[in-house]
């Protein structure tokens, strides 16, 4: 098959199937826009070395806003077609005991209005995520990116990756990048040198990096810690066949804005998610994030030349079980059953991938407290890579926070 960059990628490891965004943006151009704060009595199992207090009062309000988070107008939201499959998943929900919630998203709540009604160009509405929103969604590129660029200090180089990172005989480090052509192909190697590098690579890609460049001797005084704490988020997907008297309907938004808490009683947070398919399904579908303790290791393969992940396919099967806490209970509530068509055949579970890799980087272990990877000062982690394996909910505001966090200590104290 051909391939391209951008914009989506499904990386196959052994056990998992991790999917990434890939562009100027990186998730935030692929991802359903769910902007969650956890909950702070939960904080503590995140992210253990880093203070509760300063995260809520200062960090997550900053990354908020930094990222344009708002919240969905309740009145507007129970009167759209576009959100009954939500209003479906609150119904049920609800009738089991369990606590409903909203939550909050990084699109643009006026644009969506516009597209329902038909005055300007359909995003949400036409079923656009997982392949890029053309509009309505604030992806990276109209916040950070945008401040960033403003500065007129900022050059950004699409198309380009980065293959090595080693220290400089004239001091700082060494860092070289293939430019790509749109099928992937090297154009040029260029080489910089940099006094400080800081890798910002997602969770797997620096994670590859760090794992590839210590093993080989690259970056030989990195610390044994590096490649470990990878996690999926404890990422769980299934569907379930409603009765014709309940459909979720043929348009569906594609932001999500809602899930369904048994976090504390079952180990599970489950995303009511849509199934924008434009036909008529009768399908509830979620994705669950739980609180699975499992976690991976990345290691150097030298006869391929690769960085496998150690993730077992078995592991997911916490995963399920936490997620049937609320999905048993519902299905029996309801005279319902799970969808088996929707993950291959007869497969109930979709337990073959995730959408939140986690770690390999960890905070705290492979670097100090705020990002600094041990062993050569001026490398830093400052992405995905630093939180251990699981956020409770979906990651990126707790990403982005920490983000915020560390680099504020990290000018105060390093430039
Ligand atoms: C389909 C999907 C839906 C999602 N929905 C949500 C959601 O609703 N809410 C939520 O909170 N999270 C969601 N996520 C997860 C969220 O997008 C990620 O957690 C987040 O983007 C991770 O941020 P990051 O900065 O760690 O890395 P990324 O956003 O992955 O950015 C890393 C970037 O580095 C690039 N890169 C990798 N290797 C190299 C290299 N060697 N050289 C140069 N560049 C490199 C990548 O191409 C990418 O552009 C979703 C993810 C997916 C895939």
């Amino acid at each position: 098959m051909p391939v391209h960059t951008g914009i989506l990628d499904a990386e196959d490891f052994a056990g998992i199937t991790v999917y990434q965004g890939r562009g100027v943006g990186g998730g935030s151009l692929v991802n359903g826009g769910m902007a969650v704060t956890p909950l702070r009595e939960r904080f503590p199992a995140i992210l253990p070395t880093v203070d509760p207090a300063e995260m809520y009062s200062t960090y997550y309000p900053r990354a908020n806003a930094g990222l344009g988070v708002t919240s969905v107008d309740v009145n507007w939201w129970e009167s759209q077609d576009c959100y009954q499959y939500a209003r479906v998943g609150r119904k049920h929900a609800e009738r089991s005991g369990f606590p409903f919630v909203f939550v909050p998203n990084v699109y643009d709540w006026d644009y969506m209005a516009q597209e329902a009604a038909g005055a300007v160009q359909k995003s949400a509405l036409a079923g656009e995520v997982i392949y890029g929103n053309n509009a309505g969604k604030k992806s990276l590129q109209k916040t950070y990116l945008a401040q960033a660029a403003a500065t007129g200090r900022v050059n950004v180089s699409p198309l380009h990756r980065v293959t090595s990172v080693s220290p400089a005989a004239a001091g700082g480090y060494t860092v070289v990048i293939d430019q790509i052509d749109t099928t992937g192909a090297t154009l040029v190697t260029k080489t910089v040198r940099a006094d400080r590098v800081f890798f910002a690579a997602g969770s797997v890609g620096t994670s590859k990096l760090l794992t590839r460049l210590k093993a080989t001797g690259a970056l030989p005084l990195l610390n044994e810690q590096i490649g470990k704490g990878w996690g999926d988020n404890g990422n769980v997907m299934c569907g379930r066949a409603n009765h014709m008297w309940d459909p979720t309907g043929t348009l569906q938004s594609s932001m999500p804005t809602a899930g369904i808490d048994n976090w504390d009683a079952g180990g599970a947070f489950a995303e009511v998610a849509p199934l924008p398919t434009g036909i008529e399904t009768y399908a509830s579908f979620y994705l669950s994030i739980t609180r699975t303790p499992r976690r991976a290791e990345f290691s150097w393969n030298p006869a391929t030349g690769k960085v496998d992940l150690s993730w077992d396919r078995a592991w997911k099967q916490t995963s399920i079980d936490m997620a049937r806490s609320i999905f048993d209970k519902i299905n029996s509530k309801e005279g319902t059953i799970y969808r088996t068509d929707l993950f291959g055949a007869y497969k109930i579970w979709g337990d073959h991938l995730t959408y939140h890799p986690l770690g390999g980087a960890v905070l705290g272990q492979a670097t100090d407290n705020y990002g600094r990877l041990h062993g050569h000062p001026g490398l830093y982690a400052i992405d995905g890579s630093l939180i251990p394996g699981n956020t409770s909910v979906n990651p990126f505001v707790t990403i982005t926070a920490l983000a915020e966090r560390n680099i504020e200590r990290i000018i105060a104290e390093d430039f």
